[in-house]
């Protein structure tokens, strides 16, 4: 296939539609996609944060585990020195065993403590919020250890060292807290931290209680109290507050467990102890009592411990669920995001695909319907997809329709009742208004070739089968009785007095009788058996199969019967009957034609034995046929070897009994035979279709000869020429080629056309439409007609008004007769042809008063024996010559 380069540019111009449907998608995916990293960055710093706060939380509870450590390592560290320095057993008032047995208890004591405080510090090591803190710490009581083991310290400046190192760790506790709160925190973790933070500050706040209200027991000059008491008052502060800050704690299971140790005996005795020695009323302390409040001070920073725990596990668990709540999250938010993100390109894909794939289904089935071929449109998808396969199936439906039709005319099959649909569209219309055109003109044609073809084949007045059909069903009746070997019949009917019927009422009425006899036929054969019509009023019944001759004879005499009804003609009514001739092949051996020439010839019979009766073709015809076969022969042999010749008759001029011209009549001269009358031989060549042949061999002849005579003999100035008459047969006169026949003749002999007479008989004219026809082309031509043997057909005068003739011949019958009425007749013939311009020729003029009748009623030519017989052409030209040489003389 070729493009323009129109339609090429057209073609390249848009791309394919997956990279459209790729672009459509890929935006919202970017979009979906950075949408999504933005969210998990967001979760991935909560995470984070989360992790932070726990590992800051984690520092927190270390740092508080080393801190208690150490302050728990404190006492025992002061009870050693104090062991060491009797001022200040002495000023406790303790007894020296009673030292001796602390020392080891203290050592005892300091170990514990001193685990506590090292495994903590251990596990802060890689702490990033703690480390440094941890290893400064640790690095200091290292040494504050090393200088209370070697005894080198005093009671106070060890005090103020484990002092320092404590605070040191609660101000990276404190940072921690901060850490550990730092922001994106949930309030609650914050809360959970703070708490952790006030717990520890109260624990460090009373841990510190035991020393310093020691000390102020150890201190003796006035100075020194003042100052241990500063330290004492201070830090009974710090506990106060840190007890009213517990008030603030947010975490309801810590507030109520801070209300039970609250409440505690050892709380309790220790906060009244502590309150009484600020009060100044407490300047020593019995041994059971010291060592009663050491053990409740120890037991006291258990609790706390065990508060402090509960704080850090409280914030430890919250900032583990913020972290696992965040990891959660992320992890949703990431799966969430794939999830999206997975999904619309999947479901772009198989919308692309489906769509693609869609599109090129139709696009192939598009391809192939504009290639011809109407392929079932199907293609499934989007709605709009589906839409325009619908608008293409519906397309090819119409075109499908289209082609229906279509093959329906080129089957030929024009009744289809698809035909009638109108089809969709335009297109269907022009399409459907030229099948209707064709189916139409189709039909016209049909229609038309079946009347040409019923004209042919039928006789236009009654419709019933013609003479040449009326052969053609014969022939092939005639083959099935071959094959079948029964016997097949023919009836020729001849009808007898129509003629008259014509005469008395008309042409129409004529018509109307034959319709009439007909339908009469028709209405009295038996189903399949077939009336034709061969013409004028000669029907025939063709009948198979024949069971036997009678059966036909009988069928016959009921033909007669039905014919012979009168027949209703206007007002009037018309009486006619029938002759009929039967035959009978009994093999189907028969040929068609004799067939017919043997019903007809049974008819002749008929006919000739006093009509109205049915002769059957018997062996006496059967001869009678065969010496006619036998006739013909001899006849078309004689014409070819010359046995023919002419003779003239004289016509004479009435008034001046001088020869006006010749009646050329034929004779046969058969060798063997001798001279055979043309009554005998003319009927038979016109029956054989030979007649055309003797009128051509006459015409020729006769004007031949006329020609000669004239040539010979000049006519005398100022008399009439003499002419010729010929006589031509009306079955010659129907043929065409009559014309060509004259004309040549006339050429051939250069006789001019005026004196040549062609005479035919009157029923010619009457029956014979061509013949009529051909008739007033020769008088055209300037050939005479005489009407011959008048008065004896059925001529009325009145016709001879618009009749192409020239000249009248009274039939001989008149002329002999003597009858009144015959006479009368004569002579009313006579002055009614005279008033229609026509010359009157009376014929068998065989007396002197028959002649002198005719001259009386002023008759203008007479011909008959006694005038002179036909004569032989040299004696024809001699009395010519003669004639010619009177002339000048009458
Ligand atoms: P037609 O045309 O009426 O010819 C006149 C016949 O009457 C002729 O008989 C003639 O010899 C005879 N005839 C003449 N005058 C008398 C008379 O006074 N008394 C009697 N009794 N008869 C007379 P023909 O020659 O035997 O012819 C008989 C018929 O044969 C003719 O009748 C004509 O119809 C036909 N015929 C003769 N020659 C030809 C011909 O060349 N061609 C054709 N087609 N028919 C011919
Ligand atoms: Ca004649
Ligand atoms: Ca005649």
């Amino acid at each position: 296939m070729r493009r323009t380069p129109d339609e090429g540019r057209r073609q390249r111009r848009g791309g394919p539609l997956w990279r459209y449907l790729a672009a459509l998608v890929l935006l919202p995916l970017v979009g979906v996609v950075v949408l999504t990293v933005a969210a998990a960055q967001a979760r991935a710093a909560e995470v984070a944060g989360a992790e932070r706060a726990e590992v800051a939380v984690r520092a927190l509870a270390l740092l508080d585990a080393a801190r208690s450590g150490v302050e728990q390592e404190m006492i025992p560290a002061l009870t050693l020195s104090i062991v060491d320095d009797p001022v200040a057993a002495a000023a406790l008032g303790l007894p020296t065993f009673f030292l001796r047995a602390q020392e080891q208890a203290a050592l005892d004591e300091a170990a514990r403590a001193r685990t506590s405080t090292d495994a903590a510090l251990e596990r802060l090591t890689g702490n990033p919020v703690a480390a440094e803190a941890a290893a400064h710490a640790a690095e200091d009581v290292t040494k504050l250890r090393r200088a209370y083991e070697g005894r080198r310290l005093g009671i106070e400046e060890l005090h103020l060292r484990f002092l320092a190192v404590s605070n040191d760790l609660m101000a990276a506790q404190a940072a921690a807290a901060v850490a550990a709160t730092s922001e994106g925190v949930p309030v609650a973790t914050m809360r959970a931290v703070s708490d952790v933070r006030t717990v520890a500050q109260l624990a460090q706040a009373t841990a510190r209680q035991m020393p310093l209200f020691l000390g102020s027991l150890l201190v003796d000059d006035q100075e020194q109290l003042i100052g241990s008491r500063t330290a004492w008052e201070t830090a009974w502060m710090d506990y106060r507050d840190a007890q009213r800050r517990m008030d603030t704690l947010s975490g309801e299971p810590l507030r109520e467990a801070w209300q039970e140790v609250r409440a505690s005996d050892v709380v309790a005795d220790l906060d009244g102890l502590f309150a009484r020695g600020l009060a100044g009323e407490v300047r020593n302390l019995a041994l059971p009592d010291l060592v009663v409040a050491l053990l409740q001070s120890q037991e006291r920073g258990t609790l706390l411990a065990g508060l402090v725990g509960t704080a850090v596990e409280e914030a430890r668990s919250l900032v583990e669920a913020d972290r696992a709540r965040a990891e959660d999250r992320l992890q949703a938010v990431l799966v969430m995001g794939a999830g999206l993100l997975a999904g619309s390109v999947l479901g772009a894909v198989l919308l692309g695909r489906s769509v693609t794939r869609a599109l090129r289904l139709l696009a192939a089935q598009a391809t192939e319907i504009s290639q011809g071929s109407l392929v079932e449109v199907e293609a499934d998808g989007p709605r709009e997809v589906r839409t325009v396969s619908a608008a293409l199936g519906s397309a090819v439906a119409g075109l499908r329709r289209i082609q229906d039709q279509a093959q329906a005319v080129a089957r030929g099959d024009l009744d289809d009742a698809l035909l009638d649909e109108p089809l969709p569209g335009p297109l269907g219309e022009v399409v459907h208004a030229s099948v209707r055109a064709i189916v139409t003109s189709v039909r016209q044609r049909e229609e038309l070739q079946f009347a040409l073809a019923h004209r042919a084949t039928h006789d236009p007045l009654t419709e019933l089968p013609n003479r040449a059909q009326a052969v053609t069903l014969v022939t092939s009746a005639l083959h099935r009785g071959r094959r079948s070997g029964e016997m097949t019949g023919l009836l020729y009917i001849d009808l007898d007095g129509f003629k008259a019927v014509n005469d008395a009422h008309g042409h129409a009425a004529g018509d109307e009788v034959l319709r009439a006899v007909a339908a009469r036929l028709r209405a009295a054969v038996r189903p399949g058996d077939v009336v034709c019509r061969l013409g004028g009023d000669e029907f025939v019944v063709l009948v198979e199969p024949v069971h036997a001759e009678h059966d036909l004879l009988d069928l016959a005499e009921r033909l007669i019967a039905s014919v012979s009804r009168p027949v209703a003609v206007g007002t009037a009514t018309a009486t006619i009957g029938a002759s009929i001739g039967v035959a009978v092949s009994r093999d189907g051996g028969t040929d068609a034609d004799v067939l017919f020439a043997e019903a007809d010839t049974a008819a002749c019979r008929a006919k000739a034995h006093g009509r109205g009766r049915a002769e059957i073709f018997d062996e006496t015809l059967r001869l009678q046929l065969a010496e006619q076969a036998e006739l013909e022969a001899a006849i078309a042999h004689g014409l070819a070897g010359g046995e023919m010749h002419l003779v003239y008759q004289p016509v004479v001029d009435v008034a001046s009994d001088r020869l006006t011209g010749y009646e050329a009549l034929v004779r046969w001269d058969r060798p063997g035979v001798g001279a055979v009358p043309p009554d005998r031989f003319v009927p038979v060549a016109e029956r054989s279709g030979l007649i055309r042949d003797i009128d051509r061999f006459v015409l020729g002849e006769a004007t031949r000869q006329l020609a000669q005579w004239r040539a010979a003999t000049p006519v005398a100035p100022g008399r009439p020429e003499p002419t010729v008459a010929v006589n031509v047969s009306g079955r010659h006169l129907a043929d065409r080629r009559i014309v060509a026949d004259v004309a040549e003749a006339l050429e051939a002999s250069g006789l001019p056309a005026r004196l040549l007479v062609l005479e035919v008989t009157e029923t010619v004219l009457v029956d014979d439409p061509a013949a009529y026809d051909h008739l007033t082309e020769l008088r055209g031509m300037g050939v005479g007609i005489a009407i011959d043997d008048f008065g004896t057909g059925y001529t009325s005068i009145g016709q001879l008004r618009s009749m192409p003739v020239d000249t009248l011949k009274i039939d001989r019958s008149f002329v002999a007769s003597a009858e009144p009425a015959h006479l009368e007749l004569v002579a009313l013939m006579i002055r009614a042809a005279h008033t229609f311009g026509l010359t009157v020729v009376a014929e068998g003029v065989e007396e002197q008063a028959q002649l002198a009748r005719l001259r009386a009623e002023a008759c203008d030519r007479a011909q008959g024996y006694l005038l002179s017989r036909p004569l032989p052409a040299v004696e024809a030209g001699a009395l010519l010559r003669r004639d010619a040489l009177a002339a000048p003389a009458g």
